[in-house]
C-alpha cells in the first residue's frame, strides 16, 4: 500500500549559516504593568526582583510569553486554503508523524511538551504537508488544555480539507504534572480524536494507528 509519509519538522525557519548577517528581531515593547506583574510573582515566590540577575527578568518574560502564545494572532484555519486538488488518483492516507510541539496549560501556565501525529484520508484535495504542523502549532501556541488542542486540530483539518477521515493523536507531558503537585516526571499523557471513516470504520482505525506507531 502507498504511503506518504514526511518527516517531522521541527522547525519552519531558515537556520542562518554563520556568517549570514541577519537583524535580531526587534523587542515588542512591554507595557509598564506587565512587567510589575511579573516583578510582583518573582517577589511573591520569594526573591528580590531588584537584584541583579532579576533586573530584566519581568521584560524576557513578557516577550517570552507573547512567543508562547503567538496562535492568538492568527486563525490555524489559514494554513489550509491552499489547497491542491491534482493528486494523481492518490487515494491512500497522508500522515506527518511524531510532529514536536510546545504549548502551555491553561490552568497553571506550565509547560507542556510533546509529539502529535496528524493523519488524514484525503477525498479530492491535498495539502502541502507543512501546513499540517503550522495548524498543530497555531494551536498549541495558546493556553491550552490537551484535549482541546487535539480537537482544534482535528475540527481544522475536517472543515478545511472535507477529507474522508481525520485522526490526531498527541502524546505529551504536562510541566504541572511532572514539576509540581504529585510529581510524576515521565508520564504522558495520550488524547486522540478520530473522525469520519476513523471513527466510523474500525479497519480503517486500527491501520492509521499502526502507521502512527500505536
Ligand atoms: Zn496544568
Amino acid at each position: 500500500m502507498a504511503v506518504r509519509k514526511a518527516e517531522a519538522l521541527t522547525h519552519d525557519h531558515h537556520e542562518p549559516d554563520d556568517g549570514d548577517i541577519v537583524a535580531p528581531p526587534p523587542k515588542i515593547p512591554v507595557p509598564d504593568e506587565v512587567a510589575d506583574a511579573i516583578r510582583t510573582l518573582i517577589r511573591w515566590t520569594g526573591d528580590d526582583p531588584t537584584r541583579e540577575g532579576l533586573v530584566d527578568t519581568p521584560l524576557r518574560v513578557a516577550r517570552a510569553w507573547k512567543e508562547y502564545c503567538s496562535g492568538y494572532g492568527e486563525d490555524p484555519q489559514i494554513h489550509l486554503a491552499r489547497t491542491f486538488e491534482e493528486v494523481g488518483g492518490y487515494d491512500e492516507i497522508v500522515l506527518l508523524k511524531g510532529i514536536p510541539f510546545q504549548s502551555h496549560c491553561e490552568h497553571h501556565m506550565a509547560p507542556i511538551l510533546g509529539t502529535a501525529s496528524i493523519a488524514y484520508l484525503p477525498k479530492d484535495k491535498v495539502v502541502g504537508i507543512s501546513k499540517l504542523a503550522r495548524v498543530l502549532h497555531g494551536y498549541a501556541r495558546r493556553l491550552q488544555v490537551q484535549e482541546r488542542l487535539t480537537a482544534e486540530v482535528a475540527d481544522a483539518i475536517w472543515n478545511g480539507l472535507h477529507p474522508l477521515g481525520v485522526a490526531v493523536v498527541v502524546e505529551a507531558s504536562h510541566g504541572c504534572m511532572t514539576a509540581r503537585g504529585v510529581r510524576t516526571p515521565g508520564v504522558a499523557m495520550t488524547t486522540s480524536r478520530m473522525m469520519g471513516v476513523f471513527r466510523d470504520d474500525e479497519r480503517s482505525r486500527r491501520e492509521v494507528l499502526a502507521l502512527m506507531g500505536y
